[in-house]
């Protein structure tokens, strides 16, 4: 079987939905399983619904609340073709708003959503989509069938962030996937959203809903994971920075897993583990251009890769830098900042080290007073804001001493405040401010991607 998951520009509307189901409609023969985004924009909408209902702003929640309504109803009426199939599933529609003004109503009473509220009110995104979703495609003929999300993607209960349960999805997705797969119809299932322990709804973090492809794909023991989106592939930048940004044909799970680290948004992070778990090529797909190649993602990039594959970058990171103060060698030093980091929930994107001194690199945000605060007195501390990090990636880095020469040659060139090469030694990642990151992407990108090199 093959999994097929439709990012929310792939869902956006009637039209799309429609070409979607063009594309299950002809992969029928490999037996697929669809997983299904929120409409694109919907999670933002949602969140913003939330904050407005905890404020108690009920002229910006009810404009939210309308737009969600409208963007869901279109797609309802363009995608199907009417009858009485169209009316059920408007009467369905209309019950999850229901349900979800009236949770927005108990925000609005309490005036805060903890961390488990709002996973139920963002799992409507991907329930509305997915019922969408399944009846457009029963519509079209297709043999499709709906499933709760929350049945197979059984995960621990960190709302917000949560991990999957590998084994008890793969005890569900046996139970109640695979009967589904073995009958012939096309299970369609929302991504993103999840359930605890306790049978609590659960999310597993923005652009989860990857995770959810590459999490059933492995437990069903897929034969390939396909990402259709609304870009050609992995390119070889964020196109929104870099237009000239071209598509890679294959890269390794790696290299994939790098670039989706340091801020490649077209896979989420964590995405690549479970396939690499058993092996299973990823294929990132553009929706609009369904025959164009795409990028294939797996164990070797292959021979004919290129030394360096990509850059990729995100702002919103921060410098820590952490000085002990006693000047004398102290063995313990790092071991207590890295745990005071980890003990506040914070991955340090880059780690730079001397004998008396370190320097972190995290994403903004509240952890990071927690993170300072548990440091011990005695050590000074220096955070510095408005950072952005990039990582250029590529096999050719560990490889070939001239390929890094030639990286940190052009990196110079660009004034960065910190330079990390050799950590995972497939990648050389940079800090900038902020307002310089884009200019030294596209400096690297013109190098490396645009030039023939000498
Ligand atoms: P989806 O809704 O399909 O999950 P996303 O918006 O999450 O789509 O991811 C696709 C977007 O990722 C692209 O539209 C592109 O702007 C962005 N992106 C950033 N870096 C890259 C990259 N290196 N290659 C491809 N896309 C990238
Ligand atoms: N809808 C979720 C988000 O916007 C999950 C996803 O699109 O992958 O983050
Ligand atoms: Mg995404």
């Amino acid at each position: 079987m093959i999994v097929l998951k439709f990012g929310g520009t792939s869902v956006a509307d009637a039209s799309r939905i429609l070409a979607a189901a063009e594309i299950v409609r002809t992969r029928l023969p490999r037996q697929p399983m669809v997983v299904v985004s929120a409409l694109a924009g919907v999670t933002d909408l949602l969140l913003r619904a939330a904050g407005a209902a905890c404020a108690g702003e009920r002229e910006s929640l009810d404009p939210l609340l309308a737009d969600l309504e409208r963007r869901h109803r279109w797609a309802v009426e363009g995608s199907l073709s009417g009858g009485r199939a169209r009316h059920d599933l408007a009467l369905a529609v209309d019950a999850q708003f229901e349900e979800l003004r009236q949770l927005l109503r108990s925000l609005r009473v309490l005036g805060e959503a903890t961390p488990r509220a709002l996973d139920a009110v963002l799992a409507y995104g991907e329930d509305l989509s997915s019922r969408i979703v399944t009846a457009a495609f029963q519509d079209l003929g297709l043999p499709a069938r709906l499933l709760d999300a929350r049945r197979v993607m059984r995960t621990d209960g960190r709302h917000g962030a949560a991990e999957p349960d590998l084994s008890a999805a793969e005890t569900a997705a046996h139970d109640h996937l695979l009967p589904l797969l073995s009958a012939g119809e096309v299970p369609v299932v929302g991504g993103f959203v999840g359930s605890g322990p306790d049978g609590r709804t659960t999310t597993l973090g923005r652009g989860g809903s990857d995770l959810s492809a590459s999490v059933l794909g492995l437990v069903l023991g897929a034969e390939e994971i396909q990402i259709w989106t609304d870009v050609d592939g992995i390119l070889s930048a964020d196109p929104r920075l870099v237009p000239a940004a071209r598509t890679l044909p294959r890269v390794s799970f790696a290299e994939a897993a790098e670039l989706a680290y340091y801020g490649a948004k077209v896979l989420h992070p964590a995405s690549i583990a479970p396939a690499v778990a058993r092996d299973i090529p990823v294929r990132v797909l553009n929706t609009l251009k369904p025959q164009a190649a795409g990028t294939l993602v797996e164990r070797e990039a292959g021979a004919e890769a290129a030394a360096l594959a990509s850059v990729a970058s995100r702002p919103g990171v921060c410098a820590v830098r952490v000085l002990g103060r006693r000047l004398r060698v102290d063995p313990g030093f790092l071991p207590r900042v890295l745990t005071a980091f980890e003990a506040a929930g914070l991955v340090p994107d880059l780690v730079v080290s001397s004998e008396v001194g370190v320097t972190l690199v995290v994403p903004e945000g509240a952890a990071l007073e927690g993170a300072v605060l548990a440091l011990p007195d005695e050590f000074q501390v220096e955070v510095t804001g408005g950072r952005g990090i990039l990582c250029i990636v590529g096999s050719g880095l560990r490889a070939e001493a001239a390929v890094r020469d030639r990286v940190l040659a052009a990196l110079a060139g660009t004034g960065p405040e910190m330079v990390a090469l050799g950590g995972a030694g497939t990648s050389v990642a940079a800090v900038f401010p902020e307002e310089r990151l884009g200019e030294a992407v596209r400096r690297l990108h013109r190098t490396f991607f645009e030039e023939v090199p000498a």
